[in-house]
């Protein structure tokens, strides 16, 4: 057989239902087509899932992927993946996550495994060089929590304790109790309380009865050319140990965690449920107190995942809180249960992120959802059925309160914990209260207001997964080299090489369009590689090169971004199968800026009048309607997707 390289050319599917595994080649052009991750997730699902079936469906799929670059020797390449119907949107759904199980999934000897049907009990599956099993998890559902879950099974497999670290030792993923309420916010952990959060699809694996997959096999990854790949490595891990970013130097020193205080005063941490302001409600110093130092003089070693020799994440010991080799907060937990909710309570945090982490929870998800309810009880929505209810800003206690209940599905806590969307639905029929999501997804805390790029906030309201702030890269052109940028962007004036572009005042309208198109689409290429997005860290990142000397191709950056553009167009076509009005999605009035800040760093912010008119360039670079987001019956044949074609325009 030929020899395949970088992608292992086989998918597994498992079938609940009837307790069956079946191997589907996959063949070569595909790759070249969609690459692996969310790419080939997108062209199986899309082609296997019958449209309009909701999630609780025995023919929903659930997949868990690789990327092409995974357990190569390109460094930042540890990410696995999870792609399906979203739970919590109706939409499509993935979502992504570091730590070891990205290696785990291709030693297996497939790309990808794609899970259907349904169990009548719960069970978990355990794969490795001799056997594919579905195993009971009677003694797992319901007892154990997923950090738990997770030991269990690879000190159980591996017949040795648990270190994660260890090649040899059998990687799981896992949900807690979140996933198997089928909790629309719950997400799928490894590595002791790293999460796949957004999306909802915690909720697939509860569905399906399934708790836990452990894989436990050792095959080889092959790579064209080791040599070129390993130099591209080398050159990059040089530009960033002498990178003088501050970005760069933050993470090396803390992580996300060492971003805090910098985020809130440029206007990037949304304050008091998007309604505040930073030197009024949240000031640099309660920013300073969840910050850096604060929070990194708990680390006691330095996280690494599979593959990255960068090393963003800590663990950290708490002895007041009786916490031990527990993962460092990073920024989006730290602005979510900190500038969000005018909390600057590091214990609190600490002891908010281990629960949420174990019980499987969307972090984002939840500070939002809580940010809402704190919002609501001011505005006396809870007065009749929570009485003796005391919702303060800023009462971390409280906050507490509220993420014990959501977990134990009780009091309030049990209003919430389906996200935010469905909570205000309950509560605040006449909308007096902002719900901060996007067709039902929670907001990140990346405020879209804020000044300099409109990349966010389109992606908010035009991805395939609405309200995410990892779908589209505006540091899409530190993949590319300048003359790729010049192509791209059709403009031999423009130097914008890694530097800040203020997409709404430089660029004529062709030029915003094929920006946000880049943008979007290049996510498509870093989540088809299983590449981690801080590699775009102010250095040139060798993906183009990586890619082709992984798999012996030889395409230019121009030729990958038509990939990501083709990748985006399936996921994109999986919603306007499902009946989704897709140029309809808008973010909440707020995070528009409908109603203008007056004061602080996004105080009149120009983004405001640019959304509609940047959209509308952003579907005319990607070859869909202006009006109605549909991609047109020549882009999809230019794409080759004439599988699309078919659903959409049903000849
Ligand atoms: S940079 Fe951080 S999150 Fe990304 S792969 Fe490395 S350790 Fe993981």
């Amino acid at each position: 057989m030929k020899t395949k390289y970088g992608y292992m050319g086989k998918i597994l599917w498992v079938d609940l239902t009837n307790g069956t595994f079946r191997d589907e080649e996959i063949p070569d052009n595909v790759y070249e087509e969609f690459l692996s991750g969310y790419g080939l997730a997108s062209k199986v699902i899309y082609e296997n899932q019958p449209a309009g079936i909701d999630y609780k469906d025995e023919r929903s799929i659930i997949s868990v992927m690789s990327g092409i670059l995974t357990n190569t020797e390109a460094t930042f390449n540890g990410r696995w993946m999870l792609a399906g119907k979203s739970p919590l949107t109706g939409c499509w759904g993935d979502a992504n996550c570091g730590g070891n199980f990205g290696p785990a999934i291709k030693q297996t000897g497939y790309d990808g495994i794609f899970i259907t049907g349904k169990s009548e009990k719960p069970v978990y599956i355990y794969i490795d060089d001799e056997t594919q099993q579905i195993l009971p998890a009677d003694d797992l559902w319901g007892h154990k929590d997923a950090v738990e879950t997770e030991i269990i099974l690879s000190e159980r497999h591996s017949k040795k304790p648990y270190n994660n670290n260890e090649k040899n030792m059998a990687k799981v993923i896992s949900i807690g109790s979140a996933g198997e309420n089928c909790s629309l916010i719950s997400g799928v952990v490894n590595d002791k309380g790293r999460l796949a959060a957004r999306s909802g699809l915690g909720a697939l694996f509860g569905t399906k009865q399934l708790k836990a997959i452990c894989l436990n096999d050792n095959q080889t990854v092959y790579v064209y050319n080791s040599e070129e790949v390993i130099n591209a490595t080398r050159k990059l891990v040089n530009d960033l140990q002498n990178s003088t970013d501050s970005f760069c130097t933050t993470m090396k020193w803390s992580g996300t965690a060492g971003t805090t205080v910098d985020s809130v005063n440029t206007g990037d941490s949304p304050i008091k449920n998007w309604a505040g302001v930073a030197e009024d409600d949240f000031p640099q110093e309660k920013a300073a107190k969840i910050n850096g130092y604060s929070i990194t003089k708990y680390q006691t070693e330095e996280y690494y995942c599979a593959g990255c020799v960068f090393g963003c994440g800590g663990t950290c010991t708490v002895k007041q809180l009786g916490l031990k080799d527990t993962h460092r907060p990073e920024y989006e937990i730290l602005a979510g249960f900190g500038a969000l909710l005018l909390c600057d309570d590091a214990m609190a945090i600490f002891e908010i992120n281990e629960k949420l982490n174990r019980a499987g929870f969307d972090a984002i998800s939840v500070a939002t959802t809580i940010s809402w309810a704190f919002e609501a009880w001011e505005k006396g929505l809870f007065k009749e059925k929570f009485p003796d209810l005391k919702l303060v800003w800023g009462d971390s206690q409280a906050v507490i309160n509220l993420v014990d209940d959501m977990i134990a599905n009780k009091n309030l806590g049990a209003y919430l914990n389906n996200g935010v969307k469905q909570a205000a639905e309950q509560f605040d029929k006449d909308g007096i209260t902002s719900p901060m999501h996007v067709f039902g997804q929670e907001l990140p805390m990346h405020d879209s207001r804020k000044d300099g790029s409109l990349t966010l906030g389109i992606g908010y309201e035009t991805e395939p997964t609405p309200g995410r702030h990892t779908s589209t890269n505006a540091q899409w052109e530190q993949m590319a080299d300048t003359h790729d940028v010049d192509v791209v962007l059709n403009n031999n004036k423009l130097n914008i090489k890694f530097q800040k572009r203020y997409v709404h005042t430089d660029m004529s309208h062709e030029q915003q369009g094929q920006d946000l198109m880049a943008s979007s689409c290049s996510e498509d290429i870093i989540n088809g590689s299983g590449l981690c997005n801080f590699s775009f860290m102010g250095s040139y990142v060798p993906i183009v090169s990586w890619i082709n000397n992984v798999t012996g191709w030889d395409k230019s950056f121009k030729e990958y971004l038509e990939i990501g553009k083709r990748i985006k167009t399936v996921r994109h076509s999986f919603n306007i199968r499902e009946g989704v009005d897709v140029a309809s999605i808008r973010m909440p009035d707020r995070a528009r800026g409908n109603n203008i800040l007056k004061d602080g760093p996004n105080a009149y912010s120009a983004n405001v009048l640019k959304w509609d008119d940047a959209k509308a360039d952003y579907y005319i670079s990607m070859g869909w309607d202006v009006d109605t987001a549909k991609p047109s019956a020549e882009t999809l044949k230019t794409l080759g997707l004439d599988f699309v074609y078919k659903d959409l325009y049903k000849e």
